[in-house]
């Protein structure tokens, strides 16, 4: 069984968040500490700590998760405009929070794909 995280606590609403979507599958809230005008993170409700621990068993959550971006976007008014989203694995990638997550982020130009 994976570790949980803060993420988990967000789910069954231990702790605060600003939860724009949630069903079966996914959990969608307001990033803590917003980079950019629009930033939510959609999550698995079951953990999956990375990308690299993805199955095929997860194809139909991890669908959801883009779906839910799309419907997100939409609600945010930022689709037609574009945004851009996210999945961070492990150390090179910068991932901090190990329950996989994918960032929404939009709202403005977001510059360039990578800052090195
Ligand atoms: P990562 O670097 O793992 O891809 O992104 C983790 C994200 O989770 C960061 O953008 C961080 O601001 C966000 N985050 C971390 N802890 C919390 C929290 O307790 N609540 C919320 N809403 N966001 C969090």
């Amino acid at each position: 069984m994976a570790e949980e995280t803060i993420f988990s606590k967000i789910i069954r609403k231990e702790i605060p968040a600003n939860i724009v979507y949630q069903d079966e599958f996914v959990t969608a809230f307001r990033d803590i500490a917003p980079q950019a005008k629009t930033h939510i993170l959609i999550i698995p409700n079951h953990i999956i700590p990375t990308v690299n621990d993805v199955t095929e068993q997860d194809e139909r959550i991890l669908g959801r998760l883009f779906t839910t971006a799309a419907k997100l976007a939409q609600e945010e008014g930022i689709a037609e405009d574009g945004y851009r989203l996210i999945i961070n694995c492990n150390k090179h990638g910068g991932q901090e929070v190990f329950h996989l997550h994918m960032h929404l982020l939009g709202g403005e130009p977001l510059g360039k794909m990578l800052a090195k």
